[in-house]
């Protein structure tokens, strides 16, 4: 009888029918059944809680079921779930345009909605090689793009990922050609970035990075002088430079977005991830008056070519605007800088473990880089063992809580990263 409750009924019927993501079906374990998530806790069916350090892939910044959140998608469901965007427009969406412009920096104020991070991404590549061929330059279709980076799973995206991560040579054939090439940490990288830039120059479309920090790929950080290099660039070779803050924006990295901290302006910036607080699927896709005037024609051909069925969705930007209300009236970015502090001291003593490379901080980003993880679904066993919903990935365990996470919280979870991470062997 106990069994029966522990395990539910849709959870086994439904597993030999759903396809997990990134997930070998065959040897997988079990995925814990959730029933309730409240501010930093996960409740699974059997009754256990656990400490969530992952935030939901980084998008609940405010916890679950906050209540401003909740109201305003609540609300917005009485009078109107959604319409569509083409021919016509509604406040939701309209309003939140106008914030994100006030919000983002350096003239970014046109923003274009979808609804997934990739697709996101997919928009700004789109609009960076039409802006060139609506100016009648044509054969301006690579992009410049990093190792250790990640912008997301649809074909277009996989090849500006990293080659290894975006896997690239599994869909060799499929994916276009991109240049991909290691960050300008220094001036000798700085040159050979140069080199190859100029002697392609006249294919490029445009430079798209992740700002500050690479998170799928690895959770690698690099400095804002890298960032400067790479506007530098693109200004010299008169190149659009595409900032993917889907990881970084909205406070994960200590400022609203990476680019504010850098003081480095794209033409082009996608958000996507904590946008609506981890309540709802939205992206955006934001450009600068600069890159809008291109399009700007009599020409219907000059229009950009996109349009998701869902695109604006009118319960997704309510829940946008709710998040944008909670950064102005709740304190996160001290939190986050109170996170960072925790995470500090709480991750220190893995420093020097036999299985540890590095450990980093920034912002609300703790990393515990590992020599390698022979068994990741072991280790993820450990952590649950501990209370903690962790999940490594690569060669890296990190944390990435909710801002509004309660001190003993992350100590728990820091207390669990040194556990584990000292037990290996
Ligand atoms: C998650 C992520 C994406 C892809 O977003 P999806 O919503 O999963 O499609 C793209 N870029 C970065 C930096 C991301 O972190």
């Amino acid at each position: 009888m106990a069994k029966c409750s522990e395990t539910p009924v849709w959870h086994q019927k439904g597993l030999r029918h759903v396809w997990l993501p990134y997930t070998q079906m065959k040897t997988v374990a079990v995925p814990l059944p959730v029933v309730r998530t409240q501010a930093s806790r996960i409740t699974l069916a059997d009754g256990r809680e656990l400490i969530d350090g992952i935030a939901s892939w980084w998008t609940a910044c405010h916890g679950y079921n906050h209540p401003h959140l909740r109201a305003a998608v609540t609300q917005q469901l009485e009078v109107m779930p959604h319409v569509m965007f083409g021919g016509l427009v509604h406040e939701p969406a309209l309003t939140l345009a106008h914030r994100l412009a006030a919000k983002l920096p350096g003239g970014l104020d046109r923003v274009f909605f979808c609804d997934s991070g990739s697709v996101s991404v997919e928009v700004a590549m789109k609009m960076a090689v039409q802006y060139w061929l609506n100016q009648g330059l044509r054969g301006r279709t690579r992009f410049v793009a990093f190792r250790g980076g990640y912008h997301g799973d649809t074909t277009g995206t996989m090849a500006v990922c990293d080659p290894e991560e975006g896997m690239h040579r599994l869909f060799r054939g499929l994916l276009p050609e991109h240049i991909i090439l290691d960050l300008p940490r220094d001036e000798e990288t700085m040159a050979s970035l140069e080199r190859a830039v100029a002697a392609r120059a006249n294919e490029i479309a445009g430079i798209i990075v992740e700002p500050l920090v690479q998170g799928a790929g690895g959770m690698l950080f690099h400095e804002a002088a890298v960032l400067k290099r790479l506007r530098a660039l693109a200004d010299r070779y008169e190149l659009l430079l595409i900032f993917d803050e889907i990881f970084t924006g909205f406070g994960r990295t200590g400022s609203l977005f990476a680019c504010e901290t850098a003081e480095v302006a794209p033409d082009i910036v996608t958000l996507s991830k904590a946008l609506t607080g981890g309540t709802m699927p939205l992206a955006a896709t934001v450009a600068t008056q600069k890159v809008f005037d291109a399009f700007w024609s009599d020409d219907p051909l000059h229009a950009l070519m996109h349009g998701p069925t869902y695109m604006g969705h009118a319960l997704a930007c309510a829940a946008a605007n709710a998040s944008l209300d909670l950064f102005e009236r709740e304190p996160r970015l001290d939190q986050v800088r109170a996170i960072e502090a925790g995470l500090r001291q709480g991750l220190e003593p893995c420093r020097g473990l036999p299985r540890v490379r590095d450990v980093r901080i920034r912002g609300a980003v703790g990393v515990v880089e590992l020599d390698r993880i022979d068994d990741l679904v072991e280790l993820r066993r450990r952590f649950i063992a501990e209370g903690a919903f962790i999940r490594p990935l690569g060669s890296v365990v990190y944390l990435t809580p909710a801002f509004t996470i309660a001190e003993d919280e992350l100590t728990t979870l820091t207390r669990a990263v040194v556990k584990v991470v000292r037990e290996l062997n």
